[in-house]
């Protein structure tokens, strides 16, 4: 029987993971129900980059009640409308990831598959046309999507391109207003209670005991408490996504202020571009098995757009995630329960993923195992499903350089991306996923943008004539052409909006 005294809970590390977790916890728990409590060290580092999100993170600032205006003026924050892929497919190659849809159904089936029709019978037109967030993206415009439905400009979302850091730093002010205790102190040794097994207490640097009924271990790659002290099996996904480094560096704002963020293949791995207010944030990611870290740091240092700012920084991952994240009483979030490159901006969402599942399979002080198995079950959903996306971008390519894209055209990929592919090839049918990651607008953005073409279509399609169909396509495209046009700059809306005072 669960008793009504309230959880102690203490989550080890305080970077992006930790404080997120904090934030999440003490908003939706109230003190009778748990005890929260934070230990971070000064002596360790958090990572210290972090700086793209997807529109999923405006849920969870809603969810803890975050007002926007401010956390953007605290986080040097802009506007995000989606990803720009540069030199993926192949060299010279472009398209969007926008955070919207490529036009509105058509007589009941999507839009893409009018496109495709139209596409097989001749009409060559681009897609991303027809996308909303694309044409302002292009055009360096932000503003709020219109509420109403009915109106073009509400056919997309977006997210937003912070400092990490800061932000956790923002979530400290409100989680410790809102009663969560903080310790600053190294975590020298964690015990393990004889009988049960879970964990039951650690040890700070000081001597000083903090015992818990529920730990959560944010960490970072260290995974002090879920890999260190539980010995929850890592599993490695390197043969499919290869990189394990990045150089990251920031470099002065560029005269062009993007509302999205720029990812850019390079011959052993892409570099990203985020525009901040005060600064753009760059970084390459690569494979140590393609190219050096000097010749790598060197390709980094060759395309900034503005002036670094300092010397850029190494860091080392692997990619992959734990197999249970939760285990006994310990559940783990942000790095120590695993990492995906940064390509489609999701550890931060994955942590938002662990925390709200966390909340709503919240343990008693002795955990239910079934409250554990459907945890990690959602967990590793969201990890599979990401890790294909992002398998994609590498596997579906033509470049001619560089051994990594050979490596990724030519590779064995899972299953589960084999047979998306196929669907896809076969009539343009896409996931459609409506709980976690990723919608159809993505899968098609990339999929066509990365040159898969589908040899059909939805039957639905020939219930609307080619040529309605081509009319009402029309409609759309010029709906937008002159909408778009009408939007603040990006660099106007932040500043009118949100600009550091
Ligand atoms: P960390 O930041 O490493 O924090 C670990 C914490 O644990 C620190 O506070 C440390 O003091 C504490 N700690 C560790 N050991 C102890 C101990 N013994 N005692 C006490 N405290 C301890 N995510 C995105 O969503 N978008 C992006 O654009 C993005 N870009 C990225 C680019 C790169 C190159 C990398 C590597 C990651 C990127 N991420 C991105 C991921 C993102 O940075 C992390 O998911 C996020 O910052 C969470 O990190 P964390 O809090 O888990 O770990």
């Amino acid at each position: 029987m669960e008793t009504s005294a309230p959880l102690d809970i203490v989550i080890v590390g305080g970077g992006t993971a930790g404080w997120m977790v904090g934030t999440a916890l003490v908003s939706g728990l109230r003190p009778h129900q748990a005890r929260v409590r934070l230990v971070e060290s000064d002596e360790i580092a958090t990572v210290g980059v972090g700086e793209a999100t997807i529109p999923a993170m405006r849920d969870y600032n809603r969810f803890v009640g975050i007002d926007e205006v401010e956390m953007m003026r605290e986080t040097n924050g802009t506007f995000k409308l989606g990803i720009e892929f540069l030199d993926w497919g192949f060299k010279g190659s472009s398209y969007h990831h926008p955070f919207g849809v490529h036009g509105a159904a058509i007589g009941g089936a999507g839009f893409h598959h009018h496109w495709n029709r139209a596409r097989l019978a001749g009409h060559d037109f681009d897609i991303e046309q027809f996308s909303y967030a694309i044409a302002a993206a292009r055009d360096d415009r932000f503003e709020f999507p219109n509420p109403d439905p009915d109106k073009i400009d509400s056919t997309y979302s977006y997210a937003y391109h912070f400092d990490a850091s800061l932000y956790a730093k923002y979530l400290r002010k409100v989680a410790e207003g809102r009663g969560l205790k903080r310790t600053e102190g190294k975590v020298v040794d964690v015990a393990r209670d004889p009988l049960s097994g879970d964990v039951a207490s650690i040890t700070l640097v000081s001597g000083e005991v903090i015992r818990g009924d529920f730990f959560v271990d944010c960490t970072g790659f260290r995974g002090l408490l879920i890999g260190q002290t539980l010995n929850s099996p890592f599993e490695e996904w390197t043969d499919w996504l290869p990189c394990d480094r990045a150089w990251a560096v920031p470099c002065a704002r560029a005269d062009r202020f993007t509302p999205f963020t720029r990812s850019t293949a390079r011959e052993a791995g892409w570099q990203w571009r985020i525009p901040l207010q005060h600064r753009t944030g760059n970084g390459y990611v690569y494979s140590s098995r393609y190219i050096s870290d000097d010749e790598a740091a060197a390709t980094l240092m060759a395309n900034l757009d503005g002036e670094a700012l300092a010397e850029p920084r190494q860091i080392r991952f692997k990619a992959g995630r734990r197999t249970a994240s939760w285990t006994r009483n310990v559940m783990a979030a942000g790095l120590a329960s695993g990492f995906l490159e940064p390509l489609e901006s999701t550890s931060i969402y994955l942590v938002q993923i662990a925390v709200m599942n966390l909340l709503k399979l919240f343990p008693g002080k002795r955990v239910e195992p079934a409250l554990v198995e459907e945890f990690n079950r959602r967990v590793d959903m969201e990890y599979d499903r990401v890790r294909d996306f992002l398998i994609l971008h590498y596997h579906a390519n033509t470049r001619t350089d560089g051994e990594l894209w050979k490596h990724c055209r030519e590779m064995e990929i899972p299953e589960s991306l084999k047979h998306k592919l196929e669907l896809f090839r076969h009539r343009g049918v896409a996931p459609n996923y409506h709980d976690g990651l990723f919608a159809l607008p993505s899968w098609i953005s990339v999929l066509l943008g990365q040159g898969v073409l589908p040899g059909g279509y939805d039957r639905m399609v020939d219930n609307v004539p080619l040529p309605q169909a081509l009319a009402e396509m029309e409609r759309q495209r010029s709906a937008i052409a002159r909408r778009v046009p009408a939007m603040p700059t990006h660099a106007d809306f932040v500043a009118s909006h949100c600009a550091i005072p």
